[in-house]
């Protein structure tokens, strides 16, 4: 960094407004006081006693220099119009539509919005999880089913997942194959195929029409319409699969369900597939909100996050995450699936899309869709072109000679169009929303070569939709009030702003959850989002196209790699889950391809995020779990070396996260890398916690073989209401063969796909990559100091009232700290989810409650929280203590007093008669911030068991629930 004495006081005056200093929240003046407070003279000298010397080195990170805002968003422009935006008409499940302008605007680009984290404080995110209740009900009645979730990640790791669930539901112990059309989509084969190996599933690929359902099968899977566009009526096929006990799995396009027969209605037992199509911009891949829906006999067996009806402490009806049993954070290697962050803010909008347009617009649309696709195959027709002969919906298979192809491709490419060419020669167009008659005019004479002797309005008048009766839909849906009301723009925005406003996101406080820092999503790193060049490519559009992407990823990955000292990074894993199964599964294939594919043991410490042990579980491993100890919550190195070496013959990793997940630097970390290895194993680092490491210390360099990086925790992507994420791998040199492809055709010895698009979540990258390039390598590593230090600042100031439960070297915590609340529960029967709920009272949210250890609270604050709201927050916490104090001395009711009620909506406050034993001002304004701004839960506590015994997981039904 520039010597800031050396230069003119202008530009010191102007470096004080940089970007690096408007991300940080604490400014020299406050860095001082809380290091005064802390006892230490200077930032570093803080650092060097938090930060064992051992895995520390001199660390000069090779990154370009910090840009401000405009120069990095002027250098960011050039790169995106590296990308050439074509009309795409490829298809295979990626679509271009029409992001309605309020939509993107007051979602998309709201930080209302997108700065909001995973609905678990149920009473503060009523909003989302209103929206999500929608999507649910959207995508059931679409599908035809009886309940879907939230969201998963994509359609090919959505396929997976059904193909997982089957495979767990078939009663049949022997059956171990998995049918699939030879017809879906070819990433999501690709992503089958990965996730298949290690399971030891058999994965049979093939025509529906011929293939022979044997008793081997448990489970198959159909694209609808197929990937060439073709539209079968599976029912007999279905009805075959049931005969031997399998379970059928449809992989849907949602828009054309508008039309067609729903899966549901055709037998299927679980469909899946993308909401892309609906308002989200194809941005070369995702992020995508997926969907998976299924009958409710299954409601236990689904993956991923489902929303609930429930009830809150007035009686009224209230929205929650229903059925958590199912989920990685509680039942660990047991659970259904590794899913953690999902897709909400793209399920958001999805389900936004569903109601401002109504069955009845969705339906418009698909017609339209399916009526240009028609003609265009009419007038190809006349052309003398060969087209499909099974019923289409969007998209159409042209039989062409390779030769033909190629001119055409030639010309398609001169006009600025992208179509798919299939390997047999023959090219595939699909349809979509944004489709006009020109388009299909132009077409015709791309095919033609030739003058076209008719056109696209002479062809319509002689048109009628034709559709054969056994795959036309005949059942409404979407006659909920809610896809009925908001057709005007005034409307819908107001329907937006009142969820929204329910919401408590980081525009109202800090969110100082522990393990997800929730820091600045700064605008700048946002808005290159929304460009075109970035959301209008499809992410199998030819690569001379996509070298503004090409420059982003490698650039990225490059960054990435040199932070964490690894020599290759895979940017594909759509969230720290996807990174733990990929990080898992490189590792799996070095020890298979050195002759030991027997290793399969992993162990991992007892703390570990639940998405560990899931992660382990589908990679084919068995977990052994590690002992933690010691009034730091360290690993049991005696225990690990034990286990390491009692399968030293079958190791295959360990999994830990660093610092761990009781936020502090373990000091045994190099060894216990070299233990793993002196017995066989490689180390997987869950790197969740990059934000205390960034600039000081890395992964790499201490032994650690793999490791995932959350760009929605580190790397300022925000966390959407609970996604989208990335969680990127970086591995060591030995490793970097195996990292996912990003080829379809690449036929090397990597692990395969596992993600249905090439670079994952390709266009929520820019925010990193503006992140990165904004705070330069000083910028970095300052940001991991200040974290570090509000950490410490808040472990100091509360723990006089609730005790600090680790600490690691010279008494300090990490970039976080766990406080223990255990004893209130003796003392004044409260819980830490009381307290959590009386934060939202003092406005703000509550930190991560109960992990990794039950009764406490995990809290980080993050680099970008100013010394006020850290001191505000402490006050809230430390107000909180005395409140409970009172409850000690016998001065307030154990049963009812503040925190026990809380959270206090306004109706309850102000409506019907106050018998409370403590006033009204107590309950909603306790503390004097509150007087300038109030934020108010919209539902009294929620009671969660009662809804998962009255399970309701869409809006149907939902005005009765309340009066049950
Ligand atoms: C957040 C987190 C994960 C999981 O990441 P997702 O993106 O939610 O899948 C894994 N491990 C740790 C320690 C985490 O904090």
């Amino acid at each position: 960094m520039v010597n800031l004495q050396q230069l003119p006081t202008l530009t010191r005056t102007l470096e004080n407004f940089s970007f690096v200093q408007r991300h940080l929240g604490i400014r020299d003046k406050a860095a001082a006081h809380m290091l005064a407070f802390l006892g230490y003279g200077s930032l570093d000298e803080l650092i060097d006693q938090a930060i064992p010397v051992k895995i520390r080195q001199p660390l000069d990170l090779d990154l370009p220099a910090a840009q401000s805002e405009q120069e990095a968003l002027q250098a960011f422009w050039a790169i995106a119009q590296k990308n050439q935006v074509y009309k795409n008409f490829i298809g295979m499940g990626y679509y271009d539509c029409v992001t309605p302008p309020v939509i993107q605007r007051n979602i998309l680009e709201n930080p209302g919005w997108y700065t909001a984290y995973t609905p678990y404080q149920a009473e503060i995110a009523q909003g989302r999880l209103e929206a999500l209740l929608n999507f649910q009900t959207m995508i059931v009645e679409l599908t035809g089913l009886e309940i879907a979730n939230a969201s998963l990640l994509d359609e090919g790791t959505a396929a997976a997942e059904a193909m997982a669930m089957s495979y767990g539901l078939c009663k049949k112990k022997q059956a171990n194959t998995f049918f699939v059309s030879e017809l879906c989509h070819p990433q999501t084969i690709e992503v089958i195929k990965t996730r298949a190996i290690p399971l030891n599933i058999k994965v049979a690929i093939a025509d529906h029409r011929t293939f022979e359902i044997t008793d081997d099968v448990f489970g198959v899977l159909l694209q609808y319409p197929a990937t060439d566009g073709s539209i079968f009526d599976y029912r007999d096929f279905i009805q075959k699969a049931h005969g031997q006990q399998a379970i059928a799995t449809v992989a849907a396009d949602l828009l054309s369900l508008c039309l067609l027969t729903p899966p549901g209605e055709m037998g299927a037992d679980i469909a899946v597939g993308t909401s892309q199509r609906f308002g989200v911009p194809l941005g070369y891949g995702g992020p995508h909100a997926a969907y998976f829906a299924t009958k409710a006999e299954y409601q236990r067996q689904i993956p991923g996050r489902i929303v609930g009806v429930s009830r809150d402490s007035q009686g009224q009806p209230a929205l929650r995450l229903a059925l958590q049993t199912r989920e990685q954070h509680i039942r660990r290697d047991k659970a259904t699936s590794n899913i953690c962050t999902a897709q909400v803010l793209l399920a958001v909008m999805a389900a936004m899309y569903g109601v401002y347009h109504g069955a009845e617009g969705l339906k418009a649309i698909a017609a339209q869709v399916q009526q240009q696709t028609q003609i265009l195959a009419m007038g190809l027709d006349k052309l003398g072109f060969v087209v499909n002969r099974e019923p289409i919906f969007d998209t159409i298979k042209v039989q062409t000679t390779a030769e033909q192809a190629q001119a055409i491709r030639q010309r398609a490419e001169a006009q600025g169009y992208n179509f798919r060419y299939f390997t047999d020669g023959s090219i595939g167009i699909s349809c979509d929303e944004t489709t006009v008659a020109s388009n299909i005019e132009t077409i015709w004479a791309i095919f033609s070569a030739a003058e076209v002797p008719f056109t696209q309005a002479q062809l319509v008048q002689n048109f009628v939709l034709n559709l054969p009766a056994n795959i036309t839909r005949t059942s409404d849906f979407l006659t909920d009030p809610v896809f009925n009301r908001y057709r005007s723009e005034t409307e819908l925005l107001r329907y937006i702003h009142q969820l929204q406003s329910k919401d408590l996101s980081l525009t109202t406080s800090m969110i100082p959850l522990g393990s997800c820092t929730m820091k600045l999503n700064a605008t700048a790193e946002m808005m290159p989002v929304t460009w075109a060049n970035f959301g209008k490519i499809h992410p199998f559009a030819p690569r001379s196209q996509t070298k503004g992407y090409q420059q982003m990823c490698d650039q990225l990955e490059h960054w990435l790699a040199e932070i964490t000292g690894f020599a290759g990074v895979s940017l594909q894993p759509n969230a720290g889950s996807q990174g733990e199964y990929a990080g898992l599964q490189v590792i799996r294939q070095y020890h298979i391809k050195r002759g030991e594919a027997h290793r399969n043991i992993c162990l991992i410490p007892e703390s570990a995020h639940g998405t560990n042990p899931a992660s382990a579980v589908m990679c084919g491993f068995k977990v052994i779990p590690i002992k933690c100890c010691n009034s730091q919550g360290d690993i049991e190195i005696e225990d690990l070396r034990a286990k390491a070496e009692k399968y030293q013959d079958n190791l295959a990793a360990l999994m830990v996260t660093y610092p761990s997940t009781h936020g502090v630097f373990e000091v045994g970390i190099k060894d216990i890398c070299q233990i793993i290895h002196d017995n066989g194993g490689q180390v997987y680092l869950d790197g969740a916690n990059m934000n205390a490491m960034v600039g000081i210390c890395r992964p790499g360099d201490f032994g650690a073989d793999v490791c995932h990086l959350n760009l929605h925790k580190t790397f300022c992507i925000p966390h959407g209401g609970g996604g989208p994420g990335v969680g990127p791998i970086g591995v060591a040199a030995h490793l970097v063969p195996y990292l996912p492809k990003t080829e379809l055709e690449d036929k090397a010895d990597n692990i395969g796909f596992i993600s249905a698009a090439p670079y994952g979540s390709a266009s929520i990258l820019p925010i990193s990559w503006m992140y990165i390039a904004m705070m330069g390598a000083a910028g970095l590593t300052k940001a991991t100091k200040v974290a570090i230090l509000s950490a410490n600042y808040i472990a100091k100031r509360l723990d006089d009232h609730y005790p600090v439960l680790f600490k690691g070297m010279n008494g300090c915590v990490a970039h976080e700290c766990i406080i223990d609340l255990r004893d209130l529960r003796k003392s004044a029967d409260v819980t830490v989810e009381d307290v959590a709920k009386r934060l939202m009272d003092y406005g703000f949210h509550a930190p991560t409650i109960s992990w990794p250890v039950a009764g406490t609270m995990m809290i980080e604050p993050t680099e970008s929280e100013s010394l006020e709201e850290l001191d505000r927050f402490c006050e809230a916490m430390i107000a909180i203590r005395n409140e409970i104090r009172q409850i000690e001395r016998g001065e307030m009711s154990k049963e009812d007093n503040p925190v026990k009620n809380a959270p206090h909506t306004a109706e309850s406050v102000i409506c019907g008669e106050w018998t409370h034993p403590y006033s009204r001002e107590v309950a909603a304004y306790p503390a004097p911030w509150l007087k300038q701004h109030k934020f108010w839960a919209t539902v009294g506590r929620i009671d969660n068991a009662y809804g998962d015994r009255n399970l309701v997981c869409s809006c149907v039904g939902m005005e009765a629930y309340g009066e049950g």
